[in-house]
């Protein structure tokens, strides 16, 4: 459980979430279903850890010191992340992120008093995409040091050093399976890769909306994409650093439709208001456990709360615009 045990410091503050145990859902498929709980990090995200060991690493090394100015592109809750840390140690922080991304991330990456540069959302390929337009900034910042959270390894190796033993330790090694999505692979390539170490026998799978390489990049090693999806946060293109640390085998498809009537059936039978990457994973999970045998324990990750996506996977007139009204209310749709 997540220990409330005073802390130093903020930093010393994120991780140790507790691993939630979703009954309803268990029960109704007949196998555990462990949500970890990271919506419950200071920054509200699974990137807390992240931004931590990318901003101590990069202090240890001398590459972010007094009067450094922290650049990131990201999808906002790196940046969110890293605003919130760098106020706690007197950095500036400059966050680029794409117009497409909800709201109440924008807002809260002005509350923390980060420098939000908000660019067209355009793809990989484009000189103006958030990833280019933010390594472009640091490079010409006095004192500028681009987090580079997509290829610097100290995003998946804190994933390793925490996030997979915190699993572990909470499930007592008794884990059939891990599912998770990817958005720079820090995540899942951390945690798939610690847990593979611990016990070669735990199938780890990616979950992947539509949009995404990941899906046929573990199934046949080409990154075909299909379709779209509204989810933040996730699903790459291209195979980034962290994600290479991943040991994957196997990937899951989910799309929007699913994703949605999981957020509000865990919002009306768990009491959990998530995230959109959370609703997905859970899903995800819970589609893989069914192919498990009766009694299996199947670990993902609940990554961010509903909170910051109001406007709109838990807004009626936005959900009925883009015809992803939930249509059930039990678990049909799985
Ligand atoms: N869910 C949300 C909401 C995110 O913002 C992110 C990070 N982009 C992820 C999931 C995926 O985490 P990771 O970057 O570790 O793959």
């Amino acid at each position: 459980m997540k220990a409330f045990e005073s802390a130093p410091d903020l930093f010393a503050a994120i991780g140790n979430t507790p691993l939630i145990r979703l009954p309803k859902l268990s029960a109704a498929i007949e196998r555990t279903i462990l949500g970890k709980a990271e919506f419950l990090n200071p920054g509200g995200s699974v990137k807390d850890r992240a931004a931590k060991f990318i901003i101590e690493d990069a202090e240890r090394r001398g590459a972010l010191a007094a009067g450094s100015t922290i650049v990131e592109g990201t999808a906002g809750n790196t940046g969110i992340a890293l605003a919130m840390l760098g106020n706690a140690r007197g950095y500036r922080t400059i966050i680029v992120t794409p117009d497409d991304q909800s709201q109440e991330k924008f807002d809260l990456l002005h509350a923390l008093g980060a420098d939000v540069r908000i660019v067209p959302a355009v793809p990989y390929a484009d000189p103006q995409n958030y990833y280019h337009v933010a390594r472009g900034i640091a490079q010409s910042t006095l004192g500028g040091f681009w987090a580079d959270q997509f290829n610097n390894p100290a995003n998946a190796q804190g994933h390793y050093a925490t996030t997979g033993p915190e699993i572990w330790k909470a499930c007592d090694g008794e884990i059939d399976a891990f599912v998770a999505s990817a958005g720079t692979g820090g995540t899942f390539g951390g945690v798939s890769s610690y847990l593979k170490e611990r016990d070669a026998r735990i199938r780890t799978v990616v979950a992947d909306p539509l949009g995404s390489s990941l899906y046929c990049y573990v199934k046949d090693e080409t990154l075909e994409t299909t379709g779209d999806s509204i989810a933040e946060g996730i699903g790459i293109k291209r195979i980034t650093e962290n994600f290479r640390m991943a040991v994957a085998d196997d990937a899951v498809r989910i799309d929007d439709a699913t994703m949605v009537e999981m957020a509000h059936y865990l919002v009306h039978h768990e009491g959990l208001l998530l995230g959109g990457s959370a609703a997905l994973n859970v899903a995800a999970a819970a589609r893989i456990a069914r192919t498990l045998p009766k009694g299996s324990t199947v670990v993902t990750v609940l990554c961010d709360g509903g909170g910051r996506y109001l406007s709109r996977l838990y807004d009626a007139r936005w959900l009925a615009a883009h015809g992803l009204t939930p249509r059930s209310d039990d678990l049909t749709f799985l």
